[in-house]
């Protein structure tokens, strides 16, 4: 068997899914919510596959949702960007993540990786023949220091990959964190990549702020979004990367030979998506914010330690404050199994010092679906 593949690991969301579906369990494991996203983008999107918009579009994405993409990030996030130049439409983030990791990374490159970190990133990173150096934060705050990020970087760092909004945590990036993080890659000559598919989901009146705003990082950010999230279609996979022309140029080589193109009708829907007025996005954070404060009381009455989340739709458990003394993992095996909810162990997020003690539960689901899993949790306690 070829050793590289079978390396591989499965993922943690593959993992509970199956096991969800195995023995029926309420699955708020994998996010995705249970919705079928906006019925108007749906309607483009039907559209365009009937009228056309179903060869080959460009390379780079179709003209309609560059231009989107450029405007939209100019309305809610004050971004001057060249659609021609620093956009790319990508098969969703995950091939943004790859084509951005495959096209700069070099082997022997070192790249410094927060933990709690996605799961795509350091098998990525080794498949570009880079090095990971972990950072580890911790809960409940999950912050990062100075200090933190000296112990990691040496002669050989060239990158740094940052998630935030942060997926499990819910928490996200301050202004002093993001000043500390400008500041570390300037005076390091590092390149930013920038997860941030979680940016317009977050809630009691935050904003997201990108590290692209920064002094000295507009040329040096990787910027990466997902229409997924944006608009609860997470099957669609549109994502996009947003960068400085060189950066793009380089990760546009890697995309040609990953995918080449994403479906041209969908990109056509997500391009008229991206238009929608503020409404559609204000409305959908407060939905998703009812959710958080529907599960967390829920949870909490249930006697359940729940932290605090400020973005994205997962919110964690902590099994200690809980009282509930056993690892994640044997935790997450045994609420499927025995109580029917699967939800996702945090450890994986970890290959070092891992954090074994928190929970993350998906709360992108109905009210009824919510109420039913937060009885079964109760009832497990
Ligand atoms: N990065 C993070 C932090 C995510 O949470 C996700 C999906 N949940 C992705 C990337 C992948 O996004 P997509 O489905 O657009 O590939
Ligand atoms: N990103 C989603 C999550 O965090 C899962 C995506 C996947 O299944 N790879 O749950």
């Amino acid at each position: 068997m070829n050793p590289v593949l079978s390396a591989l690991p499965t993922t943690i969301f593959e993992e509970m899914s199956s096991r969800a579906r195995a023995s029926g369990a309420i699955n708020l494991g994998q996010g995705f919510p249970d919705s079928e996203g906006p019925d108007d983008v749906r309607q483009v999107a039907a559209e365009a596959v009937l009228s056309g918009w179903n060869q080959y579009p460009p390379m780079r994405g179709i003209a309609e949702l560059r231009a989107a993409i450029a405007s939209h990030y100019a309305a809610h996030q004050g971004l001057d960007l060249d659609d021609q130049s620093e956009t790319l439409v990508t098969s969703g983030a995950t091939e943004a993540l790859a084509a951005s990791i495959l096209g700069l990374v070099t082997p022997g490159d070192e790249v410094i990786l927060i933990q709690p970190a996605y799961d795509a990133y350091a098998p990525l990173v080794r498949q570009a023949g880079g090095v990971p150096r972990f950072v580890t934060t911790h809960p409940p705050d999950w912050s990062i220091a100075a200090g933190m990020l000296e112990a990691a970087v040496g002669d050989k760092t060239r990158f740094i990959i940052l998630n935030s909004p942060l997926n499990p945590a819910a928490t996200m990036l301050g202004d002093e964190e993001l000043a500390l993080l400008a500041d570390f890659c300037v005076r390091h000559d590092l390149i930013a990549i920038c997860d941030e598919v979680w940016e317009h989901i977050v809630f009691d009146g935050h904003t997201h702020r990108s590290l692209l705003t920064m002094p000295g990082m507009r040329e040096r950010t990787v910027k990466i979004g997902s229409a997924g999230k944006i608009f609860s279609l997470t099957g669609w996979k549109v994502g996009w990367v947003i960068a400085a022309a060189p950066l793009s140029a380089a990760i546009a080589k890697a995309h040609q030979f990953l995918t080449f193109t994403t479906p041209p009708n969908l990109q056509a829907a997500v391009a008229y998506g991206l238009g929608k007025d503020m409404t559609y996005f204000t409305a959908m954070r407060a939905g998703y914010q009812a959710s958080r404060d529907r599960l967390t009381d829920a949870l909490s009455a249930g006697g359940y330690a729940v932290l605090p989340g400020m973005a994205t739709y997962f919110l964690s458990i902590d099994l200690t404050r809980s009282g509930l003394v056993m690892t994640d993992r044997d935790f997450a095996i045994r609420l499927v199994e025995e109580a029917g909810v699967a939800v996702i162990p945090i450890s994986p997020f970890f290959e070092t010092e891992p954090v074994t003690n928190i929970v993350r539960l998906c709360f992108a689901k109905s009210d009824d679906v919510l109420d039913s899993a937060a009885e079964k949790l109760a009832a497990a306690h």
